[in-house]
């Protein structure tokens, strides 16, 4: 439900003009819009994710207040155990301090005792969750068992301009990298859906308008 014509036109009605294909001109005029943080026509159009993560990476995702969300409930329907394990190489050290952390590798050893520990524990939260609601706890309540490993899922649709800005934000080297790979994979759709104002907006400096 986007395209980079709706940006050209969107900025065009100030004239009443309007095209029904994107010339050079046009591409110029996004490239100008995108430079002079002209913002407002890069939001009359929508892109619709289906998203799979981890509660702790929705969390961070719903911190983005534009944009529309609708998120699989486990007051409704029971919870799936699918958790979160990182790969052995994910597993890392933070080292430094607030602002400035880096994220190095740990030894393998301590890369796998990991893994083992979180899977232990998802096991042994879900096996509580799965007997509270065979008892009779509603699952409301018994999900408090659950930790943020657990995977949920959601539809997320937002306009290109929050987009960017949540690109900006998320692609980051200072993001996580477990939203940040969500996030790179959010780029792709969104650099071909918008393949103009996505250059402009990597020629920016990837800074959303
Ligand atoms: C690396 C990183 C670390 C973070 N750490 C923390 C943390 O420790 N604690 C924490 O609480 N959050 C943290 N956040 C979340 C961050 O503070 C933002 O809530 C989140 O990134 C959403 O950004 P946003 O407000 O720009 O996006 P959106 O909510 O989508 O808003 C988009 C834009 O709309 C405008 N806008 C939206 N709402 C308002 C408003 N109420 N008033 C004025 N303008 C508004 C702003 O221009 C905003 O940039 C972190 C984010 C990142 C990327």
């Amino acid at each position: 439900m986007a395209d980079d014509l709706s940006v050209a036109n969107a900025a065009r009605v100030s004239f009443a003009r309007r095209k029904d294909e994107l010339d050079e001109a046009d591409e110029g005029l996004i490239r100008f819009l995108m430079r002079d943080r002209h913002g407002t026509p890069f939001e009359h159009n929508a892109f619709r994710y289906h998203i799979r993560c981890p509660i702790f990476v929705a969390r961070e995702w719903m911190r983005h207040r534009i944009g529309s969300f609708n998120e699989f409930s486990m007051r409704y329907a029971r919870a799936t155990d699918d958790f979160y394990v990182p790969a052995a190489e994910d597993v890392r050290s933070q080292v430094g301090k607030p602002g400035a952390y880096t994220f190095e590798a740990v030894d393998a050893e301590l890369a796998e005792s990991t893994r083992a520990e979180l899977q232990a524990v998802y096991e042994h939260a879900y096996e509580v969750y799965e007997r509270l609601v065979e008892q009779g706890v509603a699952r409301e309540v018994a999900r408090a068992a659950l930790p943020v490993g657990a995977y949920t899922e959601f539809y997320w649709t937002v306009n290109a301009r929050s987009l960017m800005n949540f690109v900006s934000l998320r692609a980051a080297e200072t993001a996580q990298r477990e939203i940040r790979r969500y996030a790179e994979a959010v780029e792709q759709l969104f650099a071909r859906e918008m393949p103009v104002t996505h250059a402009a907006f990597v020629a920016n400096g990837r800074v959303s308008p």
